[in-house]
């Protein structure tokens, strides 16, 4: 039997359309502002991809383009003065930053209703402590594509191969918010493929093309690619071997149109979440 395709492209859509409609009832356009530092080819395509899916359903986005010179501390008041205007929403500041600007500066500075990138200390800790945070998008994407497909975790063995604070921390945590029995694979991990093949829900997150195949798979197992690996032609390819494993897994999302385009649609609903403002206003 071969796995069943989590589209995220699909699934994208429809959610997208959602936002859509659920932006026409708020009282405010939700509105995103967007930094971006440097010329980085990616960078500058990522921003572009955000720029057009917010306009899609009707989020006001502002993009402030700034060359790799900026001194911190002008980044810095920009952001002081996002935090203090009321018509933005969301402060999203593309990472990563040129070396003479301090990351965890930067995070820190986002007032915590309007970080919807979830990096400031403050939701991590929210997340870490099962409270109400914004909550990374591609983590939270993850969980979407998961609960969608009728994926429960509760009681299953989650296996997260990766621990940045982009995903691998924030992933295994919300999977253990789920009750999951998780379990963290990294650079050090010896004979990986004995620990991935325990896992009923799999993550890939290393960013090493191809690195998952099927003898790291269990059968009938949910596989979920995060890598974004360019290859020397230019195609874009996932850390898992999808033919071989599509044949051994149940679930199995695609690179291309899989993680990528919910990683965005989350990024837009928590925007949205920031708009509404609703985020801290319960102690729960
Ligand atoms: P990082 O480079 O920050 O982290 C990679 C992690 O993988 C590290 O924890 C590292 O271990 C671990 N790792 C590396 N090599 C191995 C190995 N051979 N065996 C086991 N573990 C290994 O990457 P990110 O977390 O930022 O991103 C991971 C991937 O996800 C990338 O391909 C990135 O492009 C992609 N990505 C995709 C997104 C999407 O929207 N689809 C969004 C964000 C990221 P250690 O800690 O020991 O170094």
């Amino acid at each position: 039997m071969t796995a069943t395709i989590i589209s995220g492209k699909e699934l994208s859509e429809r959610l997208r359309g959602e936002l859509a409609d659920d932006i026409k009832e708020l009282s405010v356009q939700p509105s995103l502002a967007v930094i971006l530092i440097g010329d980085d080819p990616a960078s500058h395509s990522y921003v572009r991809g955000k720029e057009k899916a917010c306009a899609a359903v009707g989020i006001h986005s502002i993009v402030k383009r700034h060359p790799a010179s900026l001194p911190e501390e002008e980044l810095l008041a920009e952001i002081e003065a996002l935090n203090e205007d009321s018509s933005v929403h969301g402060i999203l500041v593309q990472l990563p930053l040129p070396d003479h600007i301090s990351e965890n500066a930067v995070l820190e500075k986002i007032v915590i209703g309007k970080d919807v990138d979830g990096f400031h200390p403050v939701n991590v800790g929210r997340l870490l402590t099962g409270k109400k945070a914004f909550t990374p998008c591609t983590p939270l994407g993850i969980m979407k594509m998961l609960e969608i497909s009728g994926v429960d975790p509760k009681g299953k063995r989650a296996v997260v191969v990766g621990r940045s604070q982009l995903v691998g921390r924030p992933v295994g945590q919300l999977l253990l918010n789920k009750d999951a029995t998780v379990t963290y694979c990294h650079s050090k991990t010896e004979d990986l493929a004995s620990v991935t093949r325990e896992a009923d829900i799999l993550i890939a997150a290393a960013g090493r093309a191809g690195m998952i195949g099927a003898e790291h798979v269990k059968d009938d197992a949910v596989v979920i690619d995060v890598g974004v690996n360019r290859m020397e032609t230019g195609k874009l390819t996932g850390d898992v071997q999808f033919e071989p494993v599509r044949e051994k897994a149940g679930w199995l999302t695609p690179v291309p149109g899989g993680v990528g385009p919910m990683t965005i649609t989350m990024l837009l609903h928590n925007t949205v979440e920031a708009a509404r403002g609703t985020m801290f206003d319960v102690q729960s």
